[in-house]
């Protein structure tokens, strides 16, 4: 039986360290949100990510915009924004509406303020293996997980099922930073499966229910679920199929429980090490 991987504690522990850190500064962290969408989970993403820089003590503003919202107006707030000395991180929910161009605005944000990590520049600093102003945080949190539970990296064969900008890409980019051997898996892949059975490591982040099978994990493997499905009903599912993976796994996250609260944690120390770096 599998040891289930506890993210909630180790989010917990992160924004308590954070906290006592952040009440011994006199000036707090400014957090910006833009949410132009209508999409309801982005919303509630929104609203939690709200509700926890508040209780960090952050300076947080959201954005929040309808549909009449114009590519023009967006690039402005931008600017302003980059030009705010409060503002030490800026975050853009995606999806944004269709009418706007997501990768032009996240090009236009500062680097040095892109706590997602999502700029060009970040993403080619994770890829020289050279270490940026922010790291994507859902990548981040789950190297974070894997080293909490002494899980070393080193030599280890890794799957990441997955190749978005968001997770996948830049979870396999700093698997590979931390010696793993990466095989990076997509929808195109022959016989999955085959791959997935002779990893150490699985981190499926393609948001397919239950796409990962007991017989696609071998003995003890340790088993990273990143996908989050949303059904009627109002429960949530990832990408594995925990109860009958669970028993022949070596360690599993739940879904929810396991990767959310750590991409939430590292969101908020994203933005106070972006704080830090700009009141050096
Ligand atoms: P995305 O942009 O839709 O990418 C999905 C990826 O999965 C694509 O690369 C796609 O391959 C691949 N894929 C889809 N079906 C597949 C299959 N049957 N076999 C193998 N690969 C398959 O999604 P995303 O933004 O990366 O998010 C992925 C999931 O993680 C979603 O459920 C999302 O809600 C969740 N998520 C969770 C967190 C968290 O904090 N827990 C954070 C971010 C995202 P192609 O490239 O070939 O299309």
């Amino acid at each position: 039986m599998a040891k289930i991987i506890d993210g909630k504690k180790i989010a917990r522990d992160i924004l308590l360290d954070l906290k006592s850190k952040v009440d011994k500064c006199d000036k707090k962290p400014g957090l910006a949100v833009i949410l132009a969408s209508d999409d309801d989970s982005s919303k509630l993403y929104v609203e939690s990510k709200e509700k926890k820089s508040l209780a960090l003590g952050y300076k947080s503003c959201i954005y929040r915009f309808d549909k009449s919202i114009t590519q023009g107006k967006l690039i402005q707030l931008i600017h302003e924004l980059n030009a705010d000395k409060g503002t030490n991180a800026i975050l853009v929910q995606l999806p944004l509406y269709k009418h706007l161009d997501a990768q032009q605005i996240l090009e236009l944000i500062d680097p040095r303020k892109d706590v997602d990590g999502f700029h060009p520049i970040n993403v080619g600093k994770v890829s020289c293996g050279l270490k940026p102003y922010a790291y994507c945080c859902t990548p981040k949190g789950i190297v974070k997980l894997l080293k909490a539970y002494n899980i070393s990296l080193a030599g280890k064969n890794v799957v990441v099922i997955g190749r978005s900008n968001i997770v996948g890409k830049p979870v396999a980019m700093l698997l590979s930073n931390e010696n793993a051997t990466v095989t990076l898996a997509h929808s195109k892949t022959k016989n999955l499966k085959s791959i997935t059975k002779e990893m150490d490591i699985i981190i499926s982040a393609t948001g397919q229910s239950k796409l990962i099978k007991a017989d696609m994990v071998k003995k003890g493997a340790v088993v990273i679920d990143v996908g989050i499905t949303r059904h009627y009903n109002g429960t949530l599912s990832g990408d594995v199929d925990f109860e009958k993976v669970k028993e022949v796994a070596g360690y599993i996250t739940p879904v929810p429980g396991g990767v959310g609260p750590m991409t939430i944690a590292s969101l908020m120390e994203n933005t106070y090490e972006l704080f830090l770096e700009q009141n050096k």
